[in-house]
């Protein structure tokens, strides 16, 4: 296969770094496809097939004819204290009032702002600082368009503003800045224009391009222009989206209501969102009962970038989930089931990785302990001989009881070290020689045997012939059905082994 494209060929292994990214490239391979250097270019390709076939993914991008522009979707951040929240709800109840049903505004993640001479509409996300931005990023979510970086002009630029910068900057999010508590006489514009300068946020005014507007939360002012500057900013990202075909977004925040059931609130990418409609996001599915906006009024229909409040969830999705729209309820939960199914196998694999480094590191503190123990040994020998005095070479040794574990199967071994591990006492040491799964063997009484170790097993059988030898041996073998009965019993041979009280 090496140098050529036929990776489908039954043999082919991917043990060619080069060429395995060409494969990810070109054939949509993702590096956990590649268990191991030795996993073949077929077995990847049943497994993206199965994939195609049983899970729901993003449809390939649309055609720049199908694309209608769509409204700006905004996160708020800066130094605590700055005053995201207070201008998140001066934002929020501004365009309460605006409506004519007015109504209640309840937080739902997202919000849209409307300006009172236009059509035009700003989407906010609801949670401000940097937290909620890196959790949907670190989920893959790619939602803020713009960030509104709010900086007390009192205060000037902090820690979490220049973290804020950070943020924005790794993202690629354009920064419109919004000088806060500009109604205080403390207010320092000027000086608060230059940190952001020296932060390297080229503002306008020194001949850059990053807008800055002066508000007040507290005292609503400001505010139009700062949205007014938004979607300045927002027409020159030419915001697009595609309005038709399967909806695709993302989980903004998600929670029970008492009332409702479980709901989330999404922001809509493409498609056009309307009852009925059956959604997957992570491993969680809904038939959509009905949507709502900010002001819990039932809307039809949830275009690209407007929130809406979705029931009709079977599980609750996470924030920053994808959602994807099947065609039927069978292929959301065959999906469901799908994802079920390979996050099991991830942790299983998981498990298993973390079940071997434990063993790799007992067997490595048991060579140790032997080598130890052979050291000893040998200079028991010598002592014998005469050759040393004894007060110099023997080491000295507490009493200690040493065991052999064998159970039936992973999980009951894992119980019954990790019980053990919490039994090492002062006075008396618990020597693990050997542990392991499956029906005692010959072996283990051989480790046993130099250690005068008891063999602990539990659930497993014990062969005539390996019993014979532990009886030749003198090699105590005990045999438990039940985990607690076993630890008693050896709670019992470590107090035997325990000095007398003088
Ligand atoms: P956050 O931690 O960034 O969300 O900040 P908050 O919105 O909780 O505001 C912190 C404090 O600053 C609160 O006591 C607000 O009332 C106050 N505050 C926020 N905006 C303004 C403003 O424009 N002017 C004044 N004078 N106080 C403000």
């Amino acid at each position: 296969v090496e140098g050529t494209d036929d990776y489908d060929h039954p043999g082919a292994t991917i043990n060619n770094m080069r060429l395995l990214d060409a494969i990810v490239k070109k054939c949509g391979f993702r590096p956990d496809h590649i268990k191991s250097p030795q996993t073949k270019a077929s077995e990847v390709i049943h497994e993206l097939e199965e994939e195609r076939d049983l899970d729901v993914k993003p449809r390939p991008p649309p055609k720049p004819s199908e694309l209608v522009p769509r409204c700006p979707i905004v996160t708020v951040m800066g130094h605590v204290d700055h005053g995201k929240t207070t201008l998140l709800d001066a934002l929020r109840n501004t365009s309460v009032v605006e409506q004519e049903f007015g109504g209640i505004t309840q937080h739902i993640g997202a919000f849209s702002v409307k300006l009172s001479n236009s059509t035009q509409t700003v989407t906010f996300l609801d949670t401000p600082g940097h937290a909620a931005f890196s959790a949907m990023r670190s989920r893959g979510a790619h939602v803020t368009d713009i960030v509104v970086l709010v900086v007390a002009a009192e205060d000037g630029v902090m820690e979490q503003t220049k973290e804020s910068i950070r943020y924005a900057n790794e993202a690629k999010v354009p920064i419109i800045v919004a000088i806060n508590k500009c109604d205080k006489p403390e207010a320092n514009i000027p000086n608060t224009k230059k940190g952001l300068w020296t932060q390297g946020i080229a503002l306008e005014e020194f001949g850059g391009e990053v807008q800055s507007v002066c508000i007040s939360a507290l005292k609503k002012t400001g505010l139009d222009t700062l949205v007014e500057t938004i979607l300045t900013q927002a027409e020159l990202m030419q915001l697009k989206a595609d309005p038709k075909g399967l909806v695709e977004g993302v989980v903004v925040e998600a929670r029970t209501d008492p009332a409702r059931g479980r709901l989330c609130t999404a922001i809509i990418q493409r498609g056009t969102l309307r009852k009925g409609s059956f959604l997957v996001a992570g491993r969680a599915w809904a038939r959509v009962r009905g949507m709502f906006n900010e002001q819990g009024q039932v809307i039809d229909e949830a275009p690209p970038g407007v929130p809406a409040e979705i029931i009709g969830w079977r599980e609750l999705p996470s924030a920053g989930d994808l959602i994807l729209e099947c065609e039927t309820e069978t292929k959301a939960l065959q999906a469901v089931r799908y994802r079920e199914q390979q996050d099991m196998k991830k942790k299983m694999e998981i498990d298993e990785i973390a079940i071997q480094q434990k063993m790799e590191e007992h067997l490595k503190e048991y060579k140790q302990e032997l080598e130890k123990k052979r050291a000893l040994g040998l200079r028991r020998r010598i002592r014998k001989k005469g050759v040393l005095r004894p007060k110099e070479t023997i080491e000295r040794t507490d009493p200690e009881l040493a065991v052999v574990v064998k159970a039936d199967v992973d999980g009951s071994l894992e119980a019954i070290l990790d019980v053990l591990e919490t039994y090492h006492s002062p006075q008396c040491r618990l020597d693990i020689v050997h542990y392991g799964v499956g029906n005692i063997v010959e072996s283990d009484v051989n480790l046993a045997f130099p250690f005068g170790a008891v063999i602990y097993a539990f659930n497993v059988r014990c062969p005539e012939d390996v019993k014979k030898l532990a009886k030749e041996t003198k090699t105590e073998i005990k045999t438990f059905n039940i985990i607690y009965r076993l630890v008693e019993d050896l709670k019992v041979q470590l107090t035997e082994r325990l000095p007398l009280a003088e």
